[in-house]
């Protein structure tokens, strides 16, 4: 194993092990610190931590555990992944994170650099822009948990740091490799231990990644990560790998399950419907009044699943999920229908569902959990930052997380249809 990486919530380490299995290299994501040796050949594992919004001594102590699995693994060198908006309070995690990680790696200097340009996520000058927005003036300025005020990240993230920050600034990363080493040098002669990396292009994440050849860990947003496979080729430690998205062939029923209420998830469902599809609503009212909507909604769908995959949807319009609310308060709603699409997703395992499609980050949570998922292989791409992923164990499954907000009108069709198309071709 040659990449060891850790994720502060559960779908950044799915973007990126998507863009490692992109660059070329075997991944496994796992939940949480796994507690038995991993099976398999791959060549890099996220371990996906929820430690984004908890107490930053809490977060440390999670971080290093993990750490502690992935050098007991043989990993040569350790990745600490956070938001591609640098998702922080002044009392961390990135910060305290790192240089815990860094202390317990014996590690002199890392970068610290979320830069993500495909989407739209530059660093210049130091300065996090969000498209045409310095981070400040985006809309994470209003985030719920994690409002960033300051778009300046040597700032930021010297807030949260005992250890000196400096940067690296966008002219010398734009000279190159060499240019970016010999600047750690001269921040690390000055003290400085953590260096915000500027980036506003792919060649740019190339170049950091190149410099950071012998780094014993770099933290960082997903994007740095495209260019270490290279690294690794360059070392002969990596073959050009075609069949690094390979997931096993699983014959099955297929479903869909959804728990978003994103703008983008509403699109999909409609979509669907508008197919003449088979979709069953599960509605949270009736849950709360006490029927067993998830025994009800399988029973409806066993004589329907043999003949094509079934939607699942607690989805809603925005107004809708609001009049929920305030009849039965927003986590006691979340929660309700949490439990039911989990328990769902558990009865359609038993109906011979092997393929399964899940929207919404707590929802894929929920799902992971109540299928006691420790492990997935992640597949092809499906949409930019979704993969097929496989799950571990004597019988897998294929299941598909999409966080609210991404994929295309008819990903639900379109990931099911990529399937069948995979299957034929092997
Ligand atoms: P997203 O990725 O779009 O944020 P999540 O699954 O993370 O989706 O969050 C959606 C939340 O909304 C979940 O807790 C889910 O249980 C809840 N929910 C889903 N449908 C409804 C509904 N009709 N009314 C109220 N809450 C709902």
């Amino acid at each position: 194993m040659l990449l060891g990486c850790i994720a502060d919530d559960f779908t950044g380490a799915t973007d990126l092990a998507n863009n490692l299995v992109r660059s070329g290299m075997r991944t496994l994501q796992t939940i949480g610190v796994p507690t038995a040796p991993l099976a398999g050949k791959i060549d890099a594992v996220v371990v996906a931590l929820k430690s984004r919004t908890i107490a930053a001594s809490e977060a440390v102590a999670q971080s290093l555990a993990a750490l502690d699995w992935l050098k007991r693994q043989g990993c040569r060198q350790f990745y600490f992944k956070y938001c591609s908006t640098f998702d922080s309070t002044p009392q961390g995690n990135i910060g305290p994170v790192a240089e815990a990680l860094m202390q317990a790696l014996g590690a002199t200097i890392a970068i610290a650099c979320p830069a993500f340009p495909t989407n739209a996520r530059t660093i210049y000058m130091g300065n996090l822009f969000v498209g045409e927005l310095p981070l400040s003036e985006s809309g994470m300025r209003d985030h719920p948990l994690t409002p960033m005020t300051d778009a300046n990240l040597v700032r930021v993230l010297q807030a949260q740091s005992r250890a000196r920050v400096g940067l690296v600034p966008w002219p010398v990363v734009a000279a190159g490799a060499a240019a970016i080493r010999a600047r750690f040098a001269a921040l690390e002669a000055d003290g400085a231990r953590l260096a915000v990396v500027d980036a506003i292009n792919d060649a740019d994440l190339h170049a950091i990644a190149a410099a950071c050849a012998d780094h014993l860990l770099i933290t960082a947003g997903s994007g740095v990560a495209v260019g270490l496979p290279e690294n690794f080729r360059r070392a002969g430690l990596l073959p050009l790998r075609a069949d690094a998205d390979e997931l096993p062939d699983v014959p099955g029923l297929a479903a869909v399950v959804s728990g978003s209420c994103s703008q983008a998830t509403n699109a999909q469902v409609a979509h669907w419907m508008e197919s003449g599809r088979p979709a069953i609503r599960i509605d949270p009212l009736a849950i709360a009044r006490g029927e067993d909507v998830a025994a009800a909604a399988l029973q409806q769908a066993s004589p329907l699943l043999p003949s094509g995959p079934v939607l699942f949807y607690a989805t809603a319009t925005p107004e809708n999920v609001k009049a929920v609310q305030s009849t039965l308060g927003v986590a006691e709603a979340g929660a309700l229908v949490e439990r039911a699409l989990a328990a769902i997703a558990q009865g359609l395992m038993t109906r011979g569902v092997t393929r399964l499609v899940v929207a919404g980050g707590e929802t894929s949570g929920a799902v992971v959990q109540a299928l006691g998922v420790v492990a997935l292989k992640i597949g092809p791409q499906i949409d930019p930052g979704v993969p097929w992923t496989a799950t571990q164990g004597e019988h897998p499954i294929l299941l598909a997380l999409k966080s609210g907000n991404f994929g295309s009108r008819d990903f639900f069709e379109k990931s099911l249809k990529q399937l069948d198309r995979t299957a034929g071709t092997r």
